[in-house]
């Protein structure tokens, strides 16, 4: 971090900056200038509060030249972060592929869905319990009764299952639920990813759709700072000008966000795209652009499903989609 001072700082109010930063551990390097002092700090400075050092009166200007995220940065964790999931490893060069419907909607939906993606080569079962919507008016979940359903489709199938918690309340229901989801809506919810911290839980973190990769990074630090290694990141489209597709989707995030960090990072076609017609094409290229994994929503009747039927794919779609992510993930192997 370089902290730039105004011409002929209050001494004063110089040293006791130079004191608040040793108590934090940062070396300070002035570099003095005729018109101006430069300070570099050295050290940990992910804990420096730039915005308290600007708005002192000695302090022309503040610029970071390291990132702000530690423990999510490739640069002090070189090797990628695999998440184990019982026998599913996620991260490390794998494509893991979660899928089911946006919402549990019964017993035999779920079942049965469970059965089909299984047997098409998913690992994973995704399935909404509580269900962040717009409208206050529309389909909130099966809740409580959602997990339950979740837990026989695993029990059934043996699949690992994946859902979305909204409030840190919630955890207790969580405890038998594999993989955590933090929606879209909650990636800055930052009460709900302290408590996640806490856990030792997977979790699989969205990328709020106004939100950068530094956001999306700081929101995992969050998670790993509270000693939780176990986070996922994933990719679900973001907002802009376009509105052909439900949002538009970064696939450049995969190798920006490995680049970036060393957690893995896993592509949501269907919220990304908002049409099932579009879901194949957009696996496909996530997958030939290396990512780690991918959650589609899959539905046994989409016309008629509660929740998020124009983007959901058939189980039959879902089988013909996986034998193509086979063979694109066979050719771009590197050994
Ligand atoms: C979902 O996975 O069904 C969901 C609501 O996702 P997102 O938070 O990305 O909108
Ligand atoms: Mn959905």
């Amino acid at each position: 971090m370089i902290v730039i001072l105004k011409q002929n700082p209050d001494k004063a109010q110089l040293d006791s900056l130079l004191e608040w930063l040793k108590a934090q551990n940062i070396e300070v390097h002035p570099t003095v200038g005729s018109h101006q002092t430069i300070l570099g700090l050295i050290g940990d400075t992910s804990r420096v509060d730039v915005d308290l050092i600007s708005a002192l009166d000695i302090v022309d200007n503040v610029k970071r030249v390291q990132e702000p995220y530690k423990n999510a940065n490739r640069k002090f964790h070189p090797d990628d972060t695999v998440v184990r999931v019982g026998d599913v490893e996620i991260g490390g060069g794998s494509l893991t592929l979660i899928a089911g419907p946006c919402s549990v909607e019964s017993e035999e939906q779920i079942i049965g869905i469970a059965k089909a993606v299984k047997a098409s080569g998913a690992q994973v079962l995704r399935g909404g319990a509580f269900k962040p919507r717009t409208s206050p008016y529309s389909f909130q979940g099966m809740q409580i009764d959602g997990i339950r359903l979740l837990l026989k489709a695993k029990e059934a199938t043996g699949l690992p299952i994946c859902t979305e918690i909204m409030d840190a309340s919630q955890l207790p229901l969580f405890d038998d639920v594999d993989i955590l989801q933090v929606g879209a809506r909650n990636m800055q919810n930052f009460s709900l990813l302290k408590s996640l911290g806490k856990t030792r839980k997977p979790v699989l973190l969205k990328r709020g759709m106004a939100c950068s990769y530094q956001d999306l990074l700081m929101s995992a630090e969050y998670i790993l700072a509270g000693g939780n290694p176990n986070v996922i990141l994933c990719e679900r489209g973001i907002r802009t000008f376009e509105t052909y597709t439900r949002k538009t989707l970064y696939l450049a995030c995969i190798p920006s966000l490995k680049a970036l960090s060393h957690l893995p990072v896993i592509i949501d076609p269907s919220h990304a795209t908002g049409k099932s017609q579009l879901v194949p094409s957009m696996a496909c290229a996530a997958a030939a652009a290396g990512a780690d994994g991918l959650i589609i929503e899959v539905h046994n009747d989409p016309p008629h499903a509660k929740c998020d039927g124009p983007q959901s794919i058939t189980p039959e779609a879902f089988d013909k989609l996986n034998r193509k992510l086979t063979a694109i993930r066979n050719a771009i192997r590197e050994d």
